[in-house]
């Protein structure tokens, strides 16, 4: 089974002809509120293809927090150990798409900002059922810090996906963590040179590795993904697919490398399993609702 461990939030997306100017009131064409924050993706990306899973984290004591546990809690994905503040809001972000394609996107932490300590002494005791921990960089890091610190000293698997990337200096949360799974904006932002193909990610992951990082997975959206353990290193290609929307194929890349690993894959196998899922995500619009369930990942993987 496997413990996300980070955020939740509510996505309020509208349409608009164009981007608003400053003091202007514009009329938007569509409304929609959906599920996101990259914990919860990840939970989600998990449940569906058959992971028992737990989310811990927080939402606020308000309708969209309501929402967040019940969806969460229909995948099914255990909720018990998500806290309701009622000192706050759920996190939010606030997303304007123009008909031009520009967007404007606002973020509000809320109650994934607050978690603190006593989320992880929510996490500690559900660790002892795990075999994995996902992490993401959506909730302050220093509760990242003691969660994957907790996960190490529990003996379960640490994943990250250090995203976004909050500083450039990830070095501290090393030594707690299995698999650093940055995207090429990321892996960009924390080496400090532009990551973008096999021979720059092979250069990143390198000098990851000597700053103390683990195994590093460098996804590199539709070109596939590039592994270095400490003592191997590859290439998985990407499916082609045709693409709608690659939001969340990160998420969907944390889930299906999981999965594939709790089955006994060998690396490269399960970052394959990874690959199929988040190329499945980019077929269709969404973030959780994108997410491939255990049969499409089976037949896409066999077609
Ligand atoms: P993130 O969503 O974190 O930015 P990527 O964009 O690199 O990460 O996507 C994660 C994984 O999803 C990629 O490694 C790849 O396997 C798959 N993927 C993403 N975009 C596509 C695409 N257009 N076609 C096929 N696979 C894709």
């Amino acid at each position: 089974s496997a413990i996300v461990f980070g955020s939740l939030n509510m996505d309020l997306a509208s349409r608009v002809p164009r981007i608003p100017t400053p003091g202007e009131t514009i009329l938007g064409s569509e409304f929609v509120t959906t599920a996101g924050g990259k914990g919860a993706n990840q939970a989600v990306a998990l449940a569906k293809l058959g992971v028992a899973t737990q989310m811990i984290g927080r939402v606020g004591g308000d309708d969209f927090g309501r929402t967040l546990i019940a969806g969460l809690q229909s995948v099914p994905i255990q909720t018990d150990n998500i806290f309701i503040d009622p000192s706050t809001h759920s996190g939010v972000a606030l997303i304007t798409v123009a008909e031009t394609g520009e967007n404007q996107i606002i973020g509000i932490f809320g109650a994934n900002g607050c978690v603190d300590a006593t989320d992880i002494a929510r996490l500690q005791p559900a660790l002892a059922d795990a075999q994995y921990l996902l992490l993401q960089l959506e909730i302050p890091i220093a509760a990242v810090q003691l969660a994957a610190q907790a996960g190490k000293a529990a003996g379960v698997t640490v994943i990250l996906d250090p995203a976004p990337v909050q500083t450039p200096d990830l070095t501290a949360l090393y030594p707690h963590i299995d698999f650093l799974l940055p995207n090429e904006v990321e892996a960009s932002q924390l080496v400090g040179f532009d990551v973008h193909d096999l021979e720059t990610a092979k250069t990143a992951a390198t000098q990851l590795q000597r700053q103390g990082a683990p195994t590093v997975i460098i996804k590199l959206g539709a070109k596939g993904a590039f592994y270095q353990t400490p003592s191997a290193s590859g290439f998985v290609p990407a499916f082609t697919v045709a693409a709608v929307d690659t939001v969340a194929c990160g998420d969907a890349f944390a889930g299906g490398l999981t999965a594939g690993l709790l089955a006994g894959l060998p690396l490269a196998n399960a970052i394959q399993w990874g690959n199929a899922a988040g190329a499945l995500a980019a077929t269709q619009a969404g973030a959780q609702v994108a997410m491939p369930d255990k049969a499409s990942l089976e037949q896409f993987l066999h077609q």
